[in-house]
């Protein structure tokens, strides 16, 4: 079985791609009209990664992302913005080049709702947008109100820093403030739904990768 990598990842998408164009999963546009539609929720590394392939690939669809932020700051390097070897600039990123080096549309809003018997997305504001093909990656979230006393207030001084934003700054700063010999407080991360903090041995094998 061959890993799973981000590059493989990204060939994966290719072939998605390839598939989605030589076995016509977007439809042929009607004579002079409008272009399929693939529609990709979350500009993160995986949203932003299948946008720009689908964009880069095949000219003969639009492509749209749905971000709910103007830039994402990716978590992957931030401890080295931590240990101080990169700035915060370096690892945050906007949407322009997206748009203007791939052709992609993107979209600042919250997908608030799919129709997968519509294609559509609503957007939380009230637009709707209609699609041929969707890819959903929207990342994973905390759920509010699940740790006695603990909310994104508190996660202002108490920082859990596990999302790249203005908390990493916090955390940073704090560390920098450190004394030497100071106490530092660490808890690992906690368990995933299948009470697993990794993926376990015997999980069946990932997808194929041809
Ligand atoms: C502290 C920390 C350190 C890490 N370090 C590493 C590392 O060193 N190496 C590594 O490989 N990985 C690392 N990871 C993991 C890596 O960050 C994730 O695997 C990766 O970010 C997942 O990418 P994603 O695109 O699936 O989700 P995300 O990066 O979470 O992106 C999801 C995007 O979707 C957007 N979104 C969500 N909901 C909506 C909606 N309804 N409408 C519109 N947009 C929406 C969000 O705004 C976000 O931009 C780390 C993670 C953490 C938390």
């Amino acid at each position: 079985m061959k890993k799973l990598t981000r590059r493989t990842f990204g060939r994966w998408i290719g072939a998605f791609a390839a598939t989605a164009a030589g076995k016509s999963l977007f439809p042929k546009p009607a004579l002079g009209g409008a272009k399929p539609r693939a529609v990709v929720i979350g500009g993160g590394a995986a949203g932003a990664t299948a946008a720009r392939r689908l964009a880069e690939d095949f000219n003969a669809i639009n492509v749209t992302l749905i971000e709910a932020h103007r830039s994402y700051a990716s978590c992957f390097f931030f401890n080295r913005y931590v240990g101080g070897l990169r700035s915060l600039d370096s690892v945050t990123h906007d949407y322009r080049k997206l748009s203007s080096a791939f052709g992609i549309d993107t979209i600042h809003a919250e997908a608030a709702g799919i129709d997968a018997a519509r294609k559509t997305v609503a957007l939380k504001g009230g637009d709707t947008l209609s699609y041929d093909r969707l890819v959903v990656a929207a990342g994973i979230d905390f759920k509010d109100g699940l740790i006695d006393g603990y909310d994104e207030t508190v996660a202002e001084t108490l920082t859990h820093a596990y999302k790249a934003d203005r908390q990493i700054a916090v955390l940073k700063r704090q560390l920098d403030a450190m004394k030497d010999g100071g106490l530092f407080v660490y808890h690992r991360a906690p368990k995933g739904p299948t009470g697993a903090r990794r993926r376990p041995t015997n999980a069946p094998p990932w997808p194929p990768i041809t």
